[in-house]
């Protein structure tokens, strides 16, 4: 069970006090330190990052090829340019934010090394708690603040998700997953299994292809891919004719949306037409002869998981070039070898990549207390998707799954700065979220519907997330087209916002 510690002020350090504390310098708490800044430059804030650096899933993540799959003029923040091509390496991805966080003055607000280990609310003093450990130093350190901004991202850094293999321990070869990708990992001339089919294996793939024996991504089920060049023309464009590139990149930004909110729509009204454009958009750059039926064609209507770009189709021309295959089988078990598959064929391998996805983590595996009570983030009801039932001064960065994670995370941005001048405004030191009698007996829904978006890596783990009701504002709709007119415009006095 879930126990607060004792606060012991013994520590020579004091406890530090600030408006606000953002967790995790990723994408979203830069993207939150900048709001505050701009919005709130009264409030004191720091930033408590328990890597050594900042970039989150950028900086943790050292596989072969590691590259965003959606576009960096969407990914990357409204409020930066983005100059490149759409897709962007880990390595581009951490330079652009290394440069957001000079050109912000962000860097000095981050603590790295800082573990948060526990967050205690107060009712009587209005303010969190959160028990810190330093990696570095070995310290336990106190820290308060009126506000938390969960920018911890929602999944597990340290150690990924491997279903239980049978078999795997006979393996004479080495087992890895990408997330803890060993740095000396040789793979030149050897021959390479990745169990998987999603965008983590489409990455992998072509990076290590051209050194390998043979490389084979082994599916239970085929997914959809989304293939083609990494370039936007539009921004292309804009750019020869030297126009400035703020401007480009909110053009770019606005085409490519505009783009995605067609093919949304059509994955519901349309699906059985785009999933034939997305199968042949892969046949394009396979053989002829390619059996595309068993290997590249979904049964689930598309973008209920999210779609895997291949830039350049350069998955596919691996496949082509014979260095690269798939095999569409269930896995019997794994042998010394290699693994023997349902179908009796057997694969041989000298490392095994388990491709196989992440571990959630709700709230950045830090134990929450509530006046004293332990908090069981799956019993509270979400408020918009960004703040929870009976979870005073608290908001969580839980950006899209379909379109870029970051333009939710502007959107929340501004929802927690305007709160935050609200409660200034109104003279008041405590905001909670709590059901009106309206909202009593409301249905409960997963926090993500999965007849919207099933990826396995959220289903699996759905049940420690908070769940979302059928009437505003208790629904989180992952919907960015809807999000955008209507989180800007939330009445803050609806009644279901408790201030004291
Ligand atoms: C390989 C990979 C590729 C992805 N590609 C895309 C993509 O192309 N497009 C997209 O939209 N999404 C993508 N995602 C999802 C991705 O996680 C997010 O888009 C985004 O990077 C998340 O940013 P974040 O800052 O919210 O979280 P994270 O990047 O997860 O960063 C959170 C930070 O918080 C820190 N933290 C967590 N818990 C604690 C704690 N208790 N104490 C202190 N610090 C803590 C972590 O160390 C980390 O640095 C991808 C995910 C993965 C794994």
């Amino acid at each position: 069970m879930n126990v607060a510690p004792e606060i012991s002020q013994s520590s020579n350090q004091a406890v530090e006090h600030f408006d606000v504390l953002i967790v995790g310098a990723g994408i979203s708490g830069i993207d939150a330190a900048y709001h505050l800044q701009q919005s709130c430059p009264d409030k004191s804030f720091a930033m408590l990052e328990n890597q050594e650096s900042f970039g989150g899933t950028w900086l943790t993540h050292k596989y072969p090829g590691i590259r965003s799959d959606s576009d960096l003029f969407t990914f990357g923040f409204g409020w930066k340019p983005w100059k490149g091509v759409p897709i962007a390496t880990a390595e581009e991805i951490l330079v652009y934010l290394d440069e957001a966080l000079d050109e912000q003055d962000i860097r000095k607000h981050i603590r790295f090394q800082h573990q948060i280990t526990n967050a205690i609310w107060s009712s009587e003093d209005k303010q969190w708690t959160l028990v810190v450990s330093r990696k570095d130093t070995g310290e336990v350190l106190h820290y308060t603040c009126n506000f938390l901004w969960m920018c911890q991202g929602y999944y597990r850094h340290s150690e990924g998700y491997t279903p239980d293999f049978p078999g795997a321990d006979r393996f004479q070869g080495e087992i890895v997953h990408p997330q803890t990708w060993p740095e000396d990992l040789d793979y030149k001339g050897k021959k390479v299994i990745v169990i998987g089919s999603g965008a983590t294996a489409a990455t992998v793939i072509p990076a290590m292809a051209e050194d390998v024996e043979h490389i084979t991504m082994l599916q239970r089920s085929p997914t959809f891919f989304n293939a083609g060049e990494n370039r936007m023309d539009v921004a292309e464009m804009l750019r020869e004719l030297d126009v400035p590139d703020e401007w480009t990149h909110e053009i770019a930004r606005r085409k490519i949306l505009f783009d995605q909110k067609i093919i949304t729509e059509r994955s519901f009204t349309d699906s059985d037409k785009l999933k034939s454009e997305l199968i042949a958009g892969t046949k394009a750059y396979l053989d002829d002869d390619f059996d595309v039926e068993t290997h590249f064609t979904p049964s689930y209507r598309p973008w209920r998981q999210r779609i895997a770009f291949v830039p350049n189709g350069d998955l596919f021309t691996g496949i082509k070039s014979g260095k690269a295959s798939v095999v569409t089988d269930h896995i019997d078990t794994f042998t010394e070898t290699g693994i023997l598959l349902k179908s009796g064929q057997e694969l041989e391998a000298d490392i095994i990549i388990t491709a196989t996805g992440f571990n959630l983590s709700a709230l950045g595996d830090i134990e929450f207390t509530i006046d004293e009570k332990p908090l069981n983030f799956a019993d509270c009801w979400t408020h918009r998707g960004i703040m929870f039932s009976g979870v005073p001064n608290m908001a969580w960065v839980f950006g899209y799954l379909r379109t870029s994670w970051t333009m939710r995370a502007d959107l929340v941005g501004t929802f927690v700065c305007r709160l935050l001048d609200h409660m200034s405004d109104k003279g008041v030191e405590m905001v909670t979220p709590e059901l009106r009698e309206e909202d009593k007996g409301m249905n409960a829904r997963p926090f993500i519907d999965p007849e919207n978006f099933n990826a396995g890596y959220i289903m699996r783990q759905i049940h420690i997330l908070p769940k979302q009701g059928n009437q505003d504002p208790w629904i989180h709709t992952q919907d960015y087209y809807t999000d955008k007119d209507t989180l800007p415009n939330a009445d803050l006095d609806d009644g279901t916002l408790i201030y004291r």
